[in-house]
């Protein structure tokens, strides 16, 4: 066969040699250890949450060398592809602040020396590529139909091969001779290009995942389809061609790619290049409601599989990335601890930490680590943060949260900036419930008492609450205030003593506390009580309790 005509006869517009995509597309002359990664998604108009972390993993491999992470778009597969798909995935990124050094920067838009990072604009280089490994007498033009192929598969599953596809005797085209192939194109006949394997049955290749250590599998035999027949590439070739020319150095991808390295190790030999390190980096999971057992995050079944989730949620972008880091990392917890206040970039990635099994995606740790990260904000980034919710998915909260600035940043400083701050917060989605008894359209009152407090002795606290109360107390002067309240009521200002006798009171100050605080707020538990009655007023705090004494009266 002459395969440098049969490339000519395929490839007859390109005019290229892979020799000049090597030099265009250099070594990036990065120092030693420095790692080259990359995060491919295909443009689905979504970005899962699976892809948030496996893009922290690759940006965090890259920052701690000393190397460089990049975007590339994976649009090869028309058929998964929606308008626009890639803006989701960017404004996904931008959302938590994940930034990439190179690559896809928005619809249209990159950055880079190694473009284009968009696979739709790279026809000529896998061309190009393919082109060469037909002149090797590596690849091979194929004219199967759909047909000739499932009743290839039929006939396979009958004969009861233990191996299934296009390969060996069972590969037609395989063997097609130049005069054939030059009848076939000349009828106009549509086809693919295939990898002429020379993987061989009995054979295996071992390789050293980065995450999971070595791995040993058989050898690719599978004649791969590398060129579909519009002349874009499969997944395949395209991360042969993507990842050399770019000069990827670990192919971090999701372990649901494990089973193609054989494939892909033979072809990034075929064509000439050096095979990157490869990480299969832990499914996400999480536990099914109904069966409790644990299954990969769906983007069908579970909302929280799209990181738009937690944007509308409110979730601050450092709560899940936090979290996403305990995932990611079994140490980082314990530097956590050691450094709590340190940036999330400072912590000292080890891909080799990760670990190999699934990773379950917790809601509700997920809740517990945001409030943490919450209660450590100032009062400021907190008015802000929230604000910028609210103005995209609860204007109406938007416009009354930030009627009075001043009012709603000393709200949301209650109990925070101290060593101690209330962890109550989880996202700013919450907010608007949990001071809704300060916001006067959001406020609904509810005078409901715990059964130990009966409705008399609450209108009497409330009653003398009323004549009681100062604004003009500090903090000790009020809660002593409220203590002096309690014995000619009935009550008692000494817990322990209540406790000792409980027979002798009708309560302590505790309930008198609860009383005056559901008079005020609704709520049996509330923030600091004495800041909530700063930031009513006056006027305010008369007309609640007022309120409050009618109904305990009713
Ligand atoms: N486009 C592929 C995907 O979305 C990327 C796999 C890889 O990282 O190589 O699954």
């Amino acid at each position: 066969m002459d395969n440098k005509k049969l490339a000519e006869l395929l490839f007859p517009h390109i005019d290229k040699t892979p020799d000049y995509y090597e030099e265009l597309y250099p070594e990036r002359g990065l120092p030693e250890g420095a790692r080259v990664t990359r995060f491919a998604p295909s443009p689905t108009g979504y970005l899962h949450i699976g892809g948030l972390f496996g893009a922290l993993v690759d940006i965090l491999t890259a920052r701690a060398s000393g190397g460089v992470a990049y975007l590339r778009i994976e649009d090869t597969d028309k058929k998964r592809e929606v308008d626009d798909g890639v803006s989701a995935i960017i404004s996904g990124f931008d959302y938590f602040g994940v930034e990439f050094d190179e690559g896809v920067t928005g619809f249209g838009t990159e950055k880079g020396a190694y473009g284009p990072y968009t696979q739709s604009k790279r026809a000529e280089i896998y061309q190009t590529v393919a082109k060469s490994l037909v002149e090797k007498g590596l690849a091979y033009p194929c004219f199967c139909s759909a047909e000739e192929l499932s009743e290839l598969r039929e006939e396979q599953e009958k004969s009861g091969a233990l191996i299934r596809g296009y390969f060996g005797k069972w590969a037609k085209c395989r063997s097609l001779s130049l005069e054939e192939i030059e009848e076939k194109l000349a009828e106009g006949k549509p086809w693919v290009l295939r990898l002429r394997s020379g993987g061989s049955e009995d054979k295996k290749i071992v390789f050293d995942d980065v995450i999971r250590g070595k791995i040993e599998m058989p050898e690719n035999i599978i004649d791969e389809v590398l060129l579909k027949s519009d002349g874009i590439p499969t997944y395949h070739f395209a991360h042969a061609c993507d990842d050399h020319f770019m000069r990827t150095t670990h192919v971090i991808r999701a372990e649901e790619w494990i089973s193609s390295v054989p494939k892909h190790i033979e072809l990034f030999k075929a064509c000439g290049f050096k095979v990157p390190k490869y990480a299969h980096t832990p499914q996400v999971l999480k536990i099914d409601e109904e069966t409790g057992d644990k299954r990969k995050l769906s983007k069908r079944k579970d909302p929280e599989a799209a990181v738009g989730y937690f944007v509308e949620g409110g979730f601050p972008k450092e709560s899940v990335l936090e979290y996403l880091l305990t995932l990611i990392n079994s140490n980082f917890e314990d530097w956590r601890r050691a450094n709590p206040r340190a940036d999330i970039s400072e912590f000292p990635f080890n891909l080799k930490k990760m670990s190999s099994s699934g990773c379950l995606f917790d809601l509700v740790k997920l809740s517990d680590v945001s409030k943490n990260v919450i209660s450590v904000m100032d009062a400021h980034t907190v008015y802000e943060r929230v604000a910028q919710w609210a103005k995209e998915f609860d204007p109406e909260f938007y416009e009354v949260f930030t009627a009075n600035p001043e009012f709603s940043e000393a709200a949301v400083n209650i109990d925070r900036e101290n060593p101690k701050p209330r962890k109550d917060i989880a996202k700013w989605s919450e907010v608007k419930d949990y001071f809704a008894y300060l916001y006067k359209p959001f406020y609904q009152p509810d005078y409901t008492l715990p059964d130990n407090i009966s409705k008399a002795d609450a209108a009497a606290i409330a009653q003398k609450y009323l004549g009681e109360f100062s604004l003009a107390d500090d903090k000790e002067q009020w809660f002593a205030r409220i203590k002096d309240m309690c014995e000619p009521l009935g009550f008692t200002p000494n817990v322990k003593e209540y406790k000792k006798n409980p027979e002798g009171f009708k309560g302590h100050v505790g309930d008198v506390s609860t009383v005056i605080r559901i008079a005020l707020t609704s709520r049996r538990n509330t923030p600091d009580l004495y800041s909530i009655m700063q930031l009513l007023g006056e006027d305010e705090i008369r007309a609640r309790l007022s309120d409050a004494l009618k109904s305990f009266e009713e």
